[in-house]
C-alpha cells in the first residue's frame, strides 16, 4: 500500500495499493458526518484529476471513513446559493439566474467528469447515503453496498422542497424502471441495500467486512469505465417512454401525484418532468433539462422555506438555539415519571430508549407496571420490525422500573409528571415528588392545558418547575413544547433541553399561556372547522379542503383523535375561567350535541365525526352530521376559501403568540408547526407561510376574510404595522440578531 502524492487532502484521504486500486476515503475532520461543501467538491475533483493523470493507478474505489456514508449535500450551500441570487436578482435578474444556473451545475459536471473519466470508479457505501452523495456513486460505474441494517439508501431532497439535481432523475431512470424512479424520488423514501439491489441501483450486496474486498475486485475484475447510457445502443428499462408499459403509467403519473400532493410541491412535479422529458434525449441533454428544472425550483417559496424550516431551523433548534449558555450540560442519570397511563407510560419508553433509567410512579405497583408493558408492547414491535434486537430490547426495558414509591425519586435528575388533567392531583403529586426530590433537580409538567405558572404556585421551588409537553403518540412525534413559567430559572430549561436532546426530539421554547404554542393553533383550525359546519358546508369538502390546502388529517378527524368531550371539557373550562364571551356559543351547541346527545366522542368510543366500523372496513363521516345545519351545495362552496380560511386563521394564531411574545423565535413558531400538527410544510410553516406572501398581502387576505368570515380574521396591530413597514417576521424578529451583533 503507498499512499500516493495525491493524499494530502483535508477530507479524503487516498491510498492507492499494490494492485494500482485508489482507495479514497471520505471523513471530514470535525463533523458526525460528511456532507458536500464547495471545499469537498474542489477536492474530489482535484483527486479526480489526480485518478486520471496517474498511469500507475488502475481505478478508485470511493468510501467514507464515518459509520454512515454521507448526508448528501450542505443545505446550508444550496440556501446560499438562493440568498446570492436573491441579492443579486433585483440589480440584474437574468445574470442572477445565470449564475444559478452555473452553481447548480457544478456538481452535475463533478459527477460527469467520474463517470467519463475514462477509469472505472466504484462507490462503496458502508451507510447512510443520502441526495447528492448517492448521486455521485450512480455516477461511478460499479455500486456495492454492505448489507448492515444502518445502511439507508435515499434521495430525499422532495422532503425539503428541492430535487436530485446532479444527474438523479436522469441515472435512476435509466437505470430502474420508470414507476420506481418516480416512486423513490418523489417521495423520497429510504431504501435497503436489499431493495437497491432489485431496483438495479446497486450491483452488489455484501457483508460489512466484504465491501472493500468486493469493491476492489469489480475493478481487477474489469469493470468497464463506461456508464450504461453512453454505451451505443442503450434502452432505458421497460424501453423509455413510447412503450405499451409507458403508456399506462405516463398519463396516470401527474394525475396520482396531485392526489398525493394537491399540486403543492413544485418540486415533486419537476422530477416527473425531468424524467419524462430527460428520457426523450440523450443523457446530456437530459442533465441540461434537470439543471434548468432544478435552477427553477431552487428560485420557489417552497424551497426556500422548506430548507430554511425542515433542515436548518430545526437542527438548530435540536442542537439547542435556546439553551442558556452559562449552564454545564446535564447527563441524565435517572428520570422520574409520575402517572403511568397514556402519556406517561411512552414517556417512560421513550426516556429508556435513550439509554436513560427511568422510574415510573403511579398510585400502586399494577398501575406503574401496567405502564411498563406499553414499553413492552413497543419493544416487541421494534423487534418484530428488526430495529432492535432481542437483546438491546430486553436492556432497554430493563431501564424502566415500575413503583409506587415516591421515595425512588430520591436521586432522579428530572421528574415529569403525567397525572391527570386535575389542579388538586397535580398539586399532590407536586408536593409528594418535591418531598423526596433532590435539591438541584427538575421538575416538570406534561400538562396539556393548565398554565405553568399557575402550577408553579404549589412548588416550593418555583424556579425548578417548568413545562416539558409531549404529543401523542410520544415515540413517532418528534416534537416538543417546553414552557417557561413566569419564574422558570435557566436551570431548568436548560436540564429539560437537554433531556429533549437526549430522547432526540426537537424543542420548542415558549412562555406561558393557555394551550402553549401548538394547542392554540390546533383548536383554531378545529374551530374554523365547527364554524363552516355551522355555515352548512358538507362535511367531506371541509375534510378535503384541508387535506388540498396540504394538512396532513382533516379537521373533523383530528378533533375525532384528539376526542371530542375533550374539546367540550376545554370550552368549559374556558368558560369557566374567562366567561361566556371567550368561547362561541355556537360551537358550544355543536360541541355538547356530539357529546350529550349522541355521545360521540372521538375514535376512542368508536364514534365522533366519524364512524369507525370494525377493521378492515374504513372510517367513514357520519351521515347524521349533514342534518345538523341546512346543507350547501358544493357548487356554492368556494375550495379555494376553505383552503385559505384554514391557512390563515392558524397562521393568525402564531403571530398572535408572537406579538404577546409566548412565542420569541419565528423558527420556532414554523419548526413547532410543521412537527406539531403537521401546518402545510410546502409553506415552511405558519410564519413562512405569511413571510412567503409577503405580510402586505396577508393582511389584505386577512381583511377579506374578516368581512366575510367573522372578527376571528382581523389582522392585528402587529401585522398592519409590519405591512405599513414592509417588514417580515424572519426580519423584525431575525433569529441571529444576537450573533450578527456580536460579530
Ligand atoms: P391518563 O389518564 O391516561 O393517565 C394518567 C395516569 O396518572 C393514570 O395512570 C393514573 O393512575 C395516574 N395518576 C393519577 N393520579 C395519580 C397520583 N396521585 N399519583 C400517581 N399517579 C397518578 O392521562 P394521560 O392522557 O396520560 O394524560 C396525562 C397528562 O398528560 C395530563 O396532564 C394531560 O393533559 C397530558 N397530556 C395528554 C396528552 C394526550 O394526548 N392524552 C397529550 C399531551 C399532554
Amino acid at each position: 500500500m503507498r499512499k500516493s502524492p495525491m493524499s494530502t487532502y483535508t477530507n479524503f484521504t487516498v491510498e492507492t495499493d499494490a494492485d494500482g486500486i485508489a482507495l479514497v476515503t471520505w471523513d471530514m475532520p470535525g463533523k458526525s458526518t460528511n456532507v458536500f461543501t464547495e471545499a469537498v467538491m474542489d477536492e474530489l475533483n482535484a483527486i479526480v484529476d489526480a485518478v486520471v493523470a496517474d498511469g500507475a493507478v488502475k481505478g478508485a474505489v470511493i468510501t467514507s471513513g464515518k459509520s454512515s456514508f454521507s448526508g448528501g449535500a450542505d443545505l446550508s450551500m444550496i440556501k446560499s446559493m438562493f440568498s446570492l441570487y436573491q441579492q443579486e436578482k433585483a440589480a440584474n435578474p437574468d445574470g442572477a439566474a445565470q449564475k444559478l444556473f452555473d452553481l447548480v451545475g457544478r456538481m452535475t459536471g463533478l459527477f460527469r467528469k467520474i463517470e467519463t473519466s475514462g477509469k472505472p470508479w466504484v462507490s462503496a457505501i458502508n451507510g447512510t447515503c443520502m441526495g447528492g452523495a448517492f448521486e455521485m456513486s450512480l455516477a461511478c460505474h460499479g455500486r456495492i453496498a454492505s448489507n448492515a441494517k444502518s445502511v439507508k439508501i435515499a434521495l430525499p431532497e422532495v422532503k425539503v422542497g428541492i430535487f436530485p439535481g446532479a444527474g438523479g432523475t436522469q441515472r435512476v431512470s435509466r437505470l430502474a424502471d420508470a414507476q420506481s424512479a418516480l416512486q423513490m424520488m418523489t417521495t423520497g423514501q429510504s431504501l435497503t441495500a436489499a431493495r437497491a439491489r432489485a431496483m438495479n441501483l446497486v450491483h452488489q450486496v455484501v457483508e460489512p467486512d466484504q465491501l472493500i474486498p468486493a469493491a476492489k475486485q469489480m475493478i481487477k475484475d474489469g469493470l468497464k469505465p463506461v456508464a450504461p447510457w453512453d454505451e451505443k445502443g442503450f434502452k432505458a428499462p421497460g424501453g423509455g417512454i413510447w412503450t405499451p408499459a409507458a403508456a399506462q403509467l405516463w398519463p396516470a403519473a401527474p394525475a396520482i401525484l396531485r392526489r398525493e400532493t394537491s399540486g403543492n410541491y413544485p418540486a415533486a412535479l419537476a422530477i416527473l418532468k425531468c424524467v419524462y422529458e430527460g428520457l426523450q434525449v440523450p443523457f446530456d441533454t437530459g442533465l441540461k433539462i434537470e439543471q434548468r428544472y432544478f435552477t427553477e425550483i431552487l428560485q420557489t417559496n417552497e424551497a426556500f422555506s422548506m430548507i430554511r424550516s425542515l433542515f436548518i431551523s430545526m437542527q438548530e433548534l435540536a442542537k439547542g438555539a435556546r439553551r442558556p449558555t452559562g449552564v454545564a450540560k446535564t447527563e441524565l442519570k435517572k428520570v422520574g415519571v409520575v402517572g403511568a397511563g397514556f402519556m406517561g407510560a411512552s414517556i417512560a419508553y421513550v426516556t429508556a430508549a435513550a439509554g436513560i433509567p427511568v422510574t415510573l410512579i403511579d398510585r400502586d405497583i399494577e398501575a406503574a407496571t401496567k405502564g411498563k408493558s406499553v414499553g413492552e408492547g413497543l419493544v416487541k414491535d421494534s423487534i418484530g420490525k428488526g430495529r432492535l434486537t432481542q437483546d438491546e430490547g430486553a436492556a432497554l426495558l430493563s431501564r424502566i422500573t415500575p413503583s409506587a414509591d415516591y421515595a425512588d425519586l430520591k436521586d432522579a435528575d428530572l421528574v415529569i409528571e403525567a397525572v391527570f388533567e386535575d389542579r388538586e392531583v397535580k398539586k399532590a403529586v407536586i408536593e409528594a415528588v418535591e418531598a423526596v426530590l433532590p435539591d438541584g433537580a427538575i421538575f416538570a409538567s406534561n400538562t396539556s392545558t393548565l398554565p405553568i405558572t399557575g402550577l408553579a404556585k404549589n412548588s416550593k421551588r418555583p424556579a425548578d418547575f417548568i413545562g416539558v409537553h409531549f404529543f401523542s403518540p410520544v415515540e413517532k412525534m418528534m416534537l416538543t413544547e417546553v414552557i417557561l413559567g413566569k419564574e422558570t430559572g435557566d436551570k431548568a430549561l436548560a436540564v429539560a433541553l437537554d433531556y429533549v436532546a437526549a430522547i432526540k426530539k426537537t424543542p420548542v421554547v415558549v412562555n406561558d399561556t393557555r394551550g402553549f404554542f401548538v394547542n392554540r393553533c390546533v383548536f383554531r383550525y378545529i374551530h374554523e372547522a365547527y364554524d363552516m359546519l355551522i355555515e352548512g358546508v358538507p362535511p367531506v369538502m371541509i375534510e378535503n379542503a384541508a387535506k388540498m390546502a396540504g394538512m396532513p388529517v382533516g379537521p373533523l378527524s383530528l378533533n375525532d383523535e384528539v376526542a371530542i368531550d375533550l374539546s367540550q371539557k376545554i370550552l368549559k373550562a374556558t368558560v369557566a375561567d374567562l366567561g361566556e364571551a371567550a368561547v362561541d356559543a355556537k360551537h358550544m351547541a355543536l360541541i355538547n350535541k356530539m357529546v350529550d346527545e349522541f355521545d360521540r366522542r372521538g375514535r376512542k368510543n368508536g364514534k365522533g365525526f366519524y364512524d369507525y366500523p370494525a377493521k378492515p372496513a374504513k372510517k367513514s363521516l357520519w351521515p347524521e352530521l349533514k342534518t345538523f345545519y341546512p346543507q350547501k351545495k358544493a357548487e356554492e362552496v368556494d375550495v379555494e376559501v376553505l383552503k385559505q380560511r384554514f391557512l390563515v386563521t392558524i397562521a393568525l394564531e402564531a403571530a398572535r403568540t408572537i406579538e404577546e411574545g409566548i412565542v420569541t423565535d419565528p423558527r420556532e413558531a414554523d419548526v413547532g408547526s410543521i412537527l406539531g400538527f403537521g401546518f402545510a410544510p410546502y409553506t415552511g410553516g405558519v410564519l413562512s407561510y405569511i413571510d412567503g406572501m409577503g405580510v402586505k398581502a396577508f393582511v389584505a387576505l386577512c381583511d377579506r376574510l374578516s368581512a366575510a368570515y367573522g372578527a376571528h380574521f382581523k389582522p392585528t396591530a402587529l401585522l398592519k404595522d409590519m405591512a405599513a413597514q414592509g417588514e417580515t417576521f424572519y426580519g423584525r424578529f431575525d433569529p441571529y440578531a444576537k450573533e450578527k451583533e456580536a460579530a
